[in-house]
């Protein structure tokens, strides 16, 4: 249901300079009393963080332990029971690596647990709201919480450019729905896609860990990048237009994931509607921030939608790095991934849609992308700052 519009969308910003635990405990509340605090009824927590793989904290893959740790000790004192889980990016099914490398594992004492969102099953919803997804299967224990706080990481995305508190909740979705959404082979579909899951069960809250941030082309293989803050407010768009500018997106409704949300009036569609407490817009922006890899936002207009026609960014493998472990051709949504068990995989190109999971989730960074001509100048303008 989308909420009536308020006179301003609140977003509380404060500098963070490292995951000291007192300093992450001071920042995280000062950035929630400027953002206002939520008021939670039921005493029950959950938090969706963004545990994608087993990826050390420092490594910016996932959402860092001591701002879940500041979040469930915030929580526990004001006496509600925490739960912290995520579903990991599909084929990540041991449990407890997960929680080990993650760091998540720790966090686990009297009044806080730990686990995937997938362990109380999932259950198909549709909605009329939807504009691309005729159902999505959905994690129960998401969906029947009574209290969720969207524990977000910021980092950049290969395919739909950052990665915030809006594309967090893609995480809620089980396998199947994910890989439908990613094999639309457009970019715009999969935004659309990633907006529909997001308005079935939008989060009462969200944090942002941009203390250290990912950078280049991410989710997974991006390079860590200090931004050195903390946001909070209730509305995710306009929370997710803050960390952009942190990105140094200059109109954040350009990134077609922001301009879908906006679009279904789930939040701000200028920057006039977010008052922004705790810092300026222009302290925000990390200077050399360097952007993910795409055309899209260098198109005109008219053309976005069919972007992946003219940018090739595409799998390669690179042979020496391959432990054959079957990752890619289990993740790719069209099946576009052949080789015997225990074999190098084979990239069928003619079916390829080229959404990347497959780079995305490869244990050993051998599933690069290659960029083509156009690419790689996109790639040299966005560092040169265009
Ligand atoms: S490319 Fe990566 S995911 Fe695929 S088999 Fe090789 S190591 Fe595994
Ligand atoms: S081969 Fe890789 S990029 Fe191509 S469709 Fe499969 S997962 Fe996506």
């Amino acid at each position: 249901m989308i909420e009536p519009e308020p006179e301003k969308y609140i977003v509380g910003a404060a500098r963070c300079e490292s995951y000291d635990p007192q300093e992450v405990k001071d920042a995280l509340c000062l950035a929630i009393s400027r953002a206002g605090a939520p008021e939670i009824k039921d005493g029950s927590v959950l938090i969706k963080t963004n545990m994608l793989s087993p990826s050390a904290p420092d490594r910016a893959v996932t959402t860092h332990p001591e701002v879940l740790r500041a979040i469930s000790d915030g929580m526990r004192a004001n006496g509600n029971s925490v739960h912290i889980a995520d579903n990991p990016g599909y084929i990540f099914s041991d449990k407890g690596n997960l929680l080990k490398a993650t760091g998540v594992g720790g966090l686990a004492r009297e009044g806080v647990s730990v686990g995937l969102l997938s362990d109380q099953g999932v259950r198909s919803v549709r909605n009329d709201a939807f504009r691309v997804l005729e159902e999505a299967r959905v994690s129960n224990r998401y969906l029947d919480a009574p209290f969720v706080i969207n524990a977000a990481k910021l980092k950049t995305h290969i395919e739909t450019e950052v990665s915030c508190c809006i594309k967090n909740i893609f995480g809620t979705a089980d396998t199947a729905t994910r890989k439908k959404c990613h094999g639309s082979a457009s970019e715009t579909v999969l935004a659309e896609a990633i907006t529909d899951l997001f308005i079935i069960r939008p989060p009462d809250f969200n944090v942002v860990d941009a203390i250290l941030a990912m950078e280049g082309d991410g989710p997974s293989y991006g390079k860590p990048k200090k931004t050195g803050w903390i946001l909070a407010g209730t509305n995710a768009l306009a929370v997710d237009w803050a960390a952009s500018v942190i990105m140094c997106y200059k109109n954040p409704l350009e990134i077609p994931l922001m301009a879908a949300a906006a679009s279904r009036g789930i939040g701000p569609r200028d920057r006039s509607q977010i008052e922004l407490v705790g810092a300026e817009w222009d302290e925000l922006p990390r200077n050399g921030f360097k952007k993910s890899t795409s055309l899209v936002r260098l198109l005109p207009t008219f053309l976005r939608g069919a972007a992946h026609r003219f940018v090739t960014l595409r799998p390669e493998l690179i042979r020496e790095q391959c432990v054959r472990c079957g990752i890619c051709g289990r993740v790719c949504p069209v099946d576009a991934i052949t080789g015997e068990a225990g074999a190098y995989p084979e990239i069928n190109r003619q079916s390829c849609v080229k959404c990347l999971c497959c780079h995305e989730m490869c244990p050993t960074g051998a599933m690069a992308v290659h960029k083509n001509f156009l690419a790689a100048i996109a790639g040299k303008l966005r560092k040169s700052g265009a």
